[in-house]
């Protein structure tokens, strides 16, 4: 199976400035390594530095490569935007290698101070001293901003001689008991929250896999992790954090696992594939082993899209068959979409593979309540499909309660499932199906956004249970239209799936 779409890369380049101090740090490595140049007393700031990489190693492992580290700060912010940005080789990460540049620095550093040494004491000597660190920064600026472009912009940390002490000093600080409550690592709140889509993997600047690597006490524990916190401000599910023992141990004693915990893995082979529309398709998937998905409405699974990399992605389940043997799931491709484009490109009727599930919490809908608000955007109408089904088309049970329905899209082909939509209103008084354009084509659709609709009901009644599926900025923008509206926020349910 080949790679998202043969086109599409699997690093994401995100931001990874999350302080000033990461922002404008590399002013530091300029002034030192090419003001240095001219005045090398500039270089003399570099012992300090070194002083002070290597006591924090002591407390907190790399923390200083990802927070402090000028050159770090010049790779990521100036140099990643320039950046190929592809795979490191495996070689740039081996031992052999990071032995042997720690060696070459080790002799070079003592070579060149013995050159020196005769004129200790003198004005000459700290001017040549100040040189030397002047130089060695400026070496790394160049070798290391090389890499940065033609490879990728954390290339030269593979292997960075300050990199490779901090580990030395980090494992001695461990001995010694003086990690303890300093060594904040990545912590995930429990591993059966994850959705393995690797995005963690896919932002972070050494190319580690943190969710393939957590420690039985839900920690990521590999030394090269550099605590930049790219993984945790990109978790789609929000599940990690960057945390000591105490924090930690919080974590996992709050985390609540309702929703997640009768989730399984699943045998299946792909029965059918239809196409909605140019980008978005219906897979349904005959459930093999075990044979029945009992799940909720409103719950998802995670479909299985790369095996090397054990990666999945979460669809929501949008309808089965009546006895849960087979489910469907619809997905919308995203041009610059990994996973979008595997499973659009590779995927055929008849091929198997794993999913798991059943899926989360925020979207399962209480029927007992007297009014339901349905808000969606784009592909974030996929689980009120459901949700509207278990509502209305049940032979059980009837709703007695107004439910209303806002469904955004951009063009009118993009209003999937709008017919099915469109006759439960028909036959279903206490059901509002509202549905808006942001670019209609035809006068037949009113343009704007599901907040505009939002913004001329009714304030919902106080006990009012509202359900939000789309993009960020409409949830965010829906929840204060709706909390001014006098809805109470702990019956606002979100569900974000992060594109
Ligand atoms: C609970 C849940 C339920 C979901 N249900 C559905 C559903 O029913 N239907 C559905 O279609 N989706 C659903 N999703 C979203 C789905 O899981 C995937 O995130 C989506 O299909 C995109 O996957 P992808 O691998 O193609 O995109 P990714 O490659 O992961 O891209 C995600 C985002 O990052 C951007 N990006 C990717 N690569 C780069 C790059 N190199 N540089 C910069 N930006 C980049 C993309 O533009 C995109 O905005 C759900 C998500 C969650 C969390
Ligand atoms: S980014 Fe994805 S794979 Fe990584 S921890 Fe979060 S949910 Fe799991
Ligand atoms: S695992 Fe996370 S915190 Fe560690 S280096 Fe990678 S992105 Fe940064």
């Amino acid at each position: 199976m080949n790679s998202g779409g043969d086109s599409v890369s699997f690093y994401i380049k995100t931001n990874r400035s999350f302080t000033l101090f990461r922002r404008y740090a590399w002013l530091l490595a300029i002034l030192i390594g090419i003001g240095g140049q001219f005045v090398p007393a500039l270089g003399l700031l570099v012992p300090f530095i070194m002083a002070a990489l290597i006591g924090m190693s002591l407390f907190k492992g790399k923390y200083w490569c990802g927070n402090y580290c000028p050159h770090g700060s010049f790779f990521d912010n100036l140099l990643q935007p320039l950046s190929r940005y592809g795979k490191i080789p495996a070689i740039l990460r081996s031992r052999p290698l990071i032995a042997a540049v720690l060696l070459f620095f080790i002799y070079n550093m003592t070579a060149r101070f013995f050159a020196v040494y005769g004129a200790m004491g003198t004005a000459e000597f700290y001017e040549r001293l100040g040189f030397i660190f002047a130089n060695t920064y400026l070496m790394v600026l160049l070798v290391g901003g090389l890499l940065a472009v033609v490879i990728n912009p954390r290339t030269w940390c593979q292997f960075c001689p300050m990199g490779t002490m901090q580990t030395a000093f980090y494992r001695l600080g461990k001995a010694l008991d003086l990690t303890g409550r300093f060594d904040e690592k990545v912590v995930v709140e429990h591993p059966e929250l994850c959705h393995s889509c690797a995005k963690c993997a896919r932002v972070c600047p050494i190319q580690l896999t943190p969710y393939l690597g957590f420690s039985e006490n839900y920690r990521f524990e590999d030394e090269r992790c550099i605590r930049c916190n790219t993984c945790v401000k990109n978790c789609p599910a929000g599940i990690l954090h960057l945390a000591g023992d105490r924090l930690a141990e919080a974590l996992h004693k709050e985390v609540s696992l309702e929703g997640f915990d009768r989730a399984r893995y699943y045998k299946a082979r792909i029965n059918s594939i239809g196409e909605l529309h140019d980008d978005i398709r219906e897979y349904t998937f005959e459930l093999l082993e075990p044979s029945h998905m009992p799940y909720e409405p409103g719950q998802f699974v995670l479909v299985e899209i790369e095996k090397s990399r054990q990666m999945y992605r979460a669809y929501t389940i949008s309808g089965s068959g009546s006895d849960n043997s087979e489910i469907r799931v619809t997905v919308k491709r995203l041009p610059d979409g990994y996973g979008t484009n595997l499973l659009f490109n590779n995927f055929r009727e008849g091929d198997l593979l794993t999913l798991k599930g059943p899926l989360g919490r925020e979207l399962r809908v209480n029927l007992e309540s007297e009014e339901l608000l349905f808000i969606a955007n784009g592909i974030g109408i996929t689980p009120f499909v459901s949700v509207v089904q278990s509502v209305f088309d049940r032979q059980d049970y009837e709703f007695v309660g107004k439910a209303d329905l806002l469904y955004g899209a951009r063009y009118e082909e993009d209003l999937v499932y709008d017919d099915y939509l469109e006759s439960t209103a028909a036959e279903n008084s206490n059901f509002g199906y509202h549905k808006i354009l942001s670019k209609p084509r035809t006068a037949q659709y009113r343009k704007g956004y599901v907040t505009d609709i939002l913004q001329e009901m009714d304030d919902p009644l106080p006990g009012a249970k509202v359900y939000i599926c789309g993009t960020p900025k409409m949830a965010a923008d829906a929840q204060k239209i709706l909390l001014a509206k006098g809805a109470l926020p702990e019956n606002i349910y979100y569900e974000n799936f992060g594109v």
